[in-house]
């Protein structure tokens, strides 16, 4: 799609295009990201080319310009509900989907009053394990930025059941408002009835809004300061194997935290976790040039192995890896 053909076919003049284009050109972002900007109303156009703008854009939305974005919905019956709807495109364009060209795009409104974007994430010459849910990168790109709880969450496709489990993992996840394209809002309760869930085994902690790990390291190094930091933050607590991944490229430090699910097989990596973040910062997965792995050195769950055998698809790199107290 030539930007020729969106100036004819959009309200969009050719110059606004070449402006959204140049931003996002210069900060990698997907090339679908400028067309779906396009694609909104005018306002917001020029409200979202300048937040995207700003050098520390990873796909999300502060509360100040959630606030600002709002104020164009204000005839609208609920204003927070369609801006979320209005922002799955967005959330889509950030989908890698080589194996199945299917892009799901996931948007979350914080307790907080910020939003967040995610999006699939597929690896061609590995196993389908590996494969990030849109859900799953979105609840990241929140948890990462230290939201602690998630209020609305719209998708552009129903949630699969790997999804429901892996939701219903977070602190008051009965509550949160579902939004699936243009169907009308449901509680999460209603997607997942007689739910099997982490108080069935005992455990009172939620995802995201779990305690920090007693654990300890000491370094001098910056990139395993920073894997400790995602292990020290990560959720674990139904094999207590707190960990974390710090990823390096020229453009930056990416730190994931281990996602542990009562049901086990929904649980996300923490280099799954510090990849959804290079990638929705507008980073590129061929550009990782040192990546750590922390983790115990004698617990029952070890990402090690996992963690080469991805890391060894996309870059030259192997993790280091690195054994807290
Ligand atoms: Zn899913």
């Amino acid at each position: 799609m030539s930007l020729e053909w969106l100036a004819t076919h959009s309200n969009v003049t050719k110059q606004k295009l070449t402006d959204i284009n140049m931003v996002l050109l210069l900060k990698n972002f997907p090339e679908k990201l400028h067309i779906c900007i396009a694609h909104l109303s005018l306002p917001l156009q020029d409200l979202i080319t300048d937040f995207v703008s700003t050098t520390n854009f990873s796909a999300s939305f502060t509360s100040q310009q959630v606030t600002q974005l709002l104020a164009h919905y204000q005839h609208e019956h609920s204003p927070q509900e369609q801006l979320c709807r209005d922002l799955i495109p967005l959330a889509q364009s950030f989908s890698l989907a080589p194996i199945s060209d299917f892009n799901v795009g996931a948007v979350a409104m914080g307790i907080s009053g910020c939003i967040y974007l995610g999006a699939n994430m597929e690896f061609s010459g590995i196993t389908l394990a590996h494969t990030v849910h849109a859900e799953q990168s979105v609840i990241t790109n929140a948890w990462l930025s230290q939201e602690t709880q998630i209020t609305t969450l719209a998708i552009s496709a129903p949630p699969c059941g790997h999804c429901r489990q892996f939701i219903n993992e977070l602190d008051h996840a009965n509550d949160i408002n579902v939004l699936i394209t243009n169907e009308s809002s449901v509680p999460f309760s209603s997607l997942l009835p007689l739910s099997f869930g982490p108080s069935d085994l005992g455990i009172n902690d939620r995802l995201m809004a779990s305690p920090i790990n007693n654990i300890k390291l000491d370094s001098d190094d910056d990139l395993i300061n920073a894997a400790f930091d995602g292990a020290l933050t990560s959720y674990s607590p139904f094999s207590q194997s707190p960990s974390g991944v710090a990823i390096q490229t020229p453009m930056g430090v990416y730190v994931g935290r281990y996602a542990e699910n009562c049901a086990y097989n929904p649980s996300l990596s923490p280099l799954q976790s510090a990849l959804i973040a290079l990638h929705l910062a507008g980073d590129d997965l061929s550009n990782i040039t040192r990546a750590v792995l922390v983790e115990s050195s004698n617990s029952s769950v070890s990402h090690a192995t996992t963690s080469d055998n991805l890391l060894s698809l996309i870059s030259d790199v192997t993790a280091e890896r690195v054994h807290y107290k």
